[in-house]
């Protein structure tokens, strides 16, 4: 998964004409259960050989959001705190009608904006 987001951002950035990235903002929807911390380690590998490198990562999370098709609502995915396990977990019940509901935000990791640096017209001084 951060392979495929590090190989986006350089895309991006290429299709940019980008030298260098200075800052990577990112939105992480919760609903792929991917940790921060982890997407952080990799991204700081992954980037090593790269114009990412020491660029500065900002990310967001999107907490996600459900759809009833029963009843149509549409709103935040409920967090339900489970006994069993002592941690809030996602319920994909409709708050609503207590059917069931499907995620409709939340199981992507999309880039929301890339900083690059342009090569400068004034440090071309490799012409002569
Ligand atoms: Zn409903």
């Amino acid at each position: 998964m951060a392979t495929q987001i590090v190989e986006n951002i350089l895309e991006e950035a290429k299709r940019h004409g980008a030298k260098k990235v200075s800052e990577v903002q990112l939105v992480i929807g919760k609903m792929t259960f991917l940790g921060i911390d982890q997407i952080r380690f990799s991204y700081g590998i992954l980037v090593k050989d790269t114009i990412l490198k020491d660029s500065k990562l900002i990310i967001e999370e999107n907490n996600g959001v459900i759809q009833c098709s029963s009843c149509g609502f549409k709103g935040p995915v409920p967090i339900k705190d489970d006994p069993t396990y002592h941690i809030p977990v996602p319920t994909l019940k409709c708050p609503k009608c207590g059917k069931e509901a499907k995620i409709v935000e939340g199981k992507e990791c999309t880039i929301k904006s890339i900083t690059i640096l342009k090569p400068q017209e004034k440090d071309n001084d490799n012409q002569q």
